[in-house]
C-alpha cells in the first residue's frame, strides 16, 4: 500500500520559501515517491520546478535558487487518478484571467470526470487527466466572477471526494480540507511566517510549532506579511471521515494527528490487540518497521495481564518482547524479480530472521496489515524454516476487505486476500497456527472517534464518499455538476 501524496504551503515575511518548502517535502517523502515539486510567488510572477523522481533528486541548488518569493506551495506524489508521467506531477501551475494559480492536491475526487467534461465543454483545455487540474479550472472559471474565499466556496460546492489542497493564489497561499476530512492538513507557525502541512513532521523540521489541524470543510489564507492566518469555516457537515490508516499505516510515527502522536496511537492500538486476541507465546516480535509500534503496546498490555485478561503473578513477566526479524534497508522498491522462485526469495532478501531469538519458540508476530497475503505466508515460512515451534499472526488494524478510492494505492478487490477470504481462510492460507485482525470498534476507540467520524471503507465495504457501484455508510450524494452555471452565490 502506498499512500498518494502529500502536500505544503509556506508564507513568510521576507524571505524566500524555495527552501523551507524543499526540507518540508523531505520530511513528506514518505507521501510520495514519484515526483516532487515547488510553485512559488514572488510578488510580480509564479515559478515552479516539478521532476519526477525523489525531492533529493528532483531538485539542485540552482533550481531552488531560481525558485524566488516568500510564498509558495510544494507537493510530493505517488500517482493516484492520472497517468504515471510527468503530466500529472504536482503542483498543478497555470495563469488565467483571474491570475496565478498553483495547486498540490492530497486525496482524489469521485466526480473530476464529470466535472471535466462540463469544462471542457464550455472551452477549458486540459493538460492531463488527473483531478487536480479539474479543481484549479474550475477555481479559476470562479475567480473571474467572484473573491477567493466565495470562488473557493463554489469549487468545494461541486467537487466531491478527497482532497486536502495546499494552493497559491498570485503571491497568496491557501489550504483547503473537504468537508469530511478524510485527508490530514495542518497549520504550523515559524519564527518568519506560517505554514500548512499533511503532517506535522514538516512542521518540525523547520523548527515550527504545531497551531492546529485544518477543520473538514475549512478554508486557511495564510497572511502574506508572515503574520498570521483568517479562517473560513465554508462547508459544515455532521460527521468527519477521517481515513483511520493514517493513525494506522501511513503517517509518520513522529506526527501529531487529530491532537494525538501516532506512534502512541499505535501502541494502543497494539494494547487493544492483546486485549482482544492476546496468546500466549514465548516471544512477541513486529514485522519491521511497521509493525514496531503496534508490537510494543501488544507487548506492554500482555505483561499485565494474561490472555485471559487476569493481572499478572509478581514473577510472570508475561510474553518477552524481541526484534526477531532484521530489515535490509536497501532492498528498493525498483527490485526486479524475474522469477517466481527470485520472488519468494524477495522476502528473504528484505528481513532476516535471528535464529537464536526463534529457534524452538512459540512466536507472535505483528503487522499493521495483511494486503495480498503473499509476504506473510512467506515470512510464516521463514519462522518455521527457522525453527520456530508455534507462528501466531496478529494484525493491528481489521482486515482489509476493499479499496480505495480516497487517494490510497492499496490493490483491486481480485487482490486482496480478505475481500472472500474467511479469517481462518487465510490462516489457512498463510499457515500460520493463529491469525487475529483488530476490530473497527477497537479502532474507534483508540481514536476517540464515533465510527460514523472515520472513514472505514478498505475495511467494511461502505465508504462515505458517493462512489459509483459501492456502498455508502451515511447519508451521502455527490452534488449535481451539469450546465455552465456557477451554483447559486449564498
Ligand atoms: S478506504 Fe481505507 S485507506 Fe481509503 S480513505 Fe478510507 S480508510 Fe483510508
Amino acid at each position: 500500500m502506498t499512500e498518494k501524496c502529500g502536500v505544503v504551503g509556506v508564507s513568510l515575511d521576507g524571505r524566500d520559501a524555495a527552501r523551507p518548502l524543499y526540507y518540508a517535502l523531505y520530511a513528506l517523502q514518505h507521501r510520495g515517491q514519484e515526483s516532487a515539486g515547488i510553485v512559488t510567488h514572488d510578488g510580480f510572477q509564479q515559478h515552479s520546478h516539478v521532476e519526477m523522481g525523489l525531492v533529493g533528486d528532483a531538485f539542485g541548488e540552482d533550481d531552488l535558487d531560481a525558485l524566488s518569493g516568500a510564498a509558495g506551495i510544494g507537493h510530493v506524489r505517488y500517482p493516484t487518478a492520472g497517468s504515471v508521467d510527468s503530466s500529472c506531477a504536482q503542483p498543478f501551475s497555470v495563469s488565467f484571467k483571474s491570475g496565478s494559480l498553483g495547486l498540490s492536491h492530497n486525496g482524489n475526487l469521485v466526480n473530476a470526470d464529470e466535472i471535466r467534461d462540463e469544462l471542457a465543454a464550455a472551452g477549458h483545455a486540459f493538460t492531463s487527466d488527473g483531478d487536480t487540474e479539474v479543481i484549479a479550472h474550475d477555481l479559476a472559471r470562479n475567480l473571474l466572477e467572484e473573491d477567493l474565499v466565495r470562488a473557493v466556496k463554489h469549487t468545494m460546492g461541486r467537487i466531491h471526494g478527497s482532497y486536502s489542497l495546499t494552493i497559491t493564489h498570485d503571491d497568496t497561499v491557501l489550504g483547503v480540507r473537504d468537508p469530511q476530512g478524510n485527508r490530514p492538513l495542518c497549520i504550523g507557525e515559524l519564527e518568519d511566517g506560517y505554514m500548512l502541512a499533511s503532517e506535522s513532521a514538516a512542521i518540525d523540521t523547520l523548527d515550527g510549532d504545531l497551531v492546529r489541524d485544518v477543520r473538514p470543510g475549512e478554508l486557511v489564507v495564510l497572511q502574506e506579511d508572515g503574520e498570521g492566518f483568517d479562517s473560513y469555516q465554508l462547508v459544515d457537515n455532521e460527521h468527519t471521515a477521517h481515513c483511520f490508516f493514517e493513525h494506522v499505516y501511513f503517517a509518520r510515527p513522529d506526527s501529531v494527528i487529530d491532537e494525538t502522536l501516532v506512534y502512541e496511537a499505535r501502541r494502543n492500538l497494539g494494547r487493544e490487540l492483546w486485549d482482544e486476541s492476546g496468546v500466549e507465546t514465548d516471544v512477541v516480535m513486529p514485522v519491521p518497521d511497521s509493525g514496531r509500534a503496534f508490537a510494543s503496546g501488544y507487548a506492554d498490555a500482555a505483561s499485565e495481564t494474561t490472555a485471559d485478561g487476569e493481572p499478572r503473578d509478581a514473577d510472570d513477566d508475561g510474553v518477552e518482547f524481541a526484534e526477531g526479524l532484521m530489515k535490509n534497508r536497501y532492498v528498493g522498491r525498483t527490485f526486479i524479480m524475474p522469477t517466481q522462485d527470485e520472488r519468494e526469495r524477495a522476502v528473504r532478501l528484505k528481513l532476516n530472521p535471528i535464529k537464536s531469538t526463534i529457534e524452538g519458540k512459540t512466536v507472535t508476530v505483528i503487522d499493521d496489515s495483511i494486503v495480498r497475503g503473499t509476504t506473510s505466508t512467506q515470512l510464516v515460512q521463514l519462522l518455521k524454516d527457522c525453527g520456530a515451534e508455534e507462528v501466531h499472526v496478529r494484525i493491528g488494524a481489521p482486515a482489509i476487505v476493499a479499496p480505495c478510492y480516497m487517494g490510497i494505492d492499496m490493490a483491486t478487490r481480485d487482490e486482496l486476500i480478505a475481500a472472500d477470504k474467511s479469517t481462518a481462510e487465510i490462516r489457512d492460507e498463510i499457515a500460520a497456527d493463529s491469525l487475529a485482525y483488530l476490530s473497527t470498534d477497537a479502532v474507534a476507540d483508540v481514536l476517540g472517534k464515533e465510527r460514523i467520524d472515520l472513514c472505514l471503507g478498505c475495511v467494511t465495504g461502505e465508504y462515505p464518499y458517493d462512489i459509483d457501484g459501492e456502498e455508502t455508510d451515511r447519508d451521502v450524494s455527490r452534488p449535481e455538476v451539469g450546465g455552465q452555471q456557477l451554483p447559486a452565490d449564498d
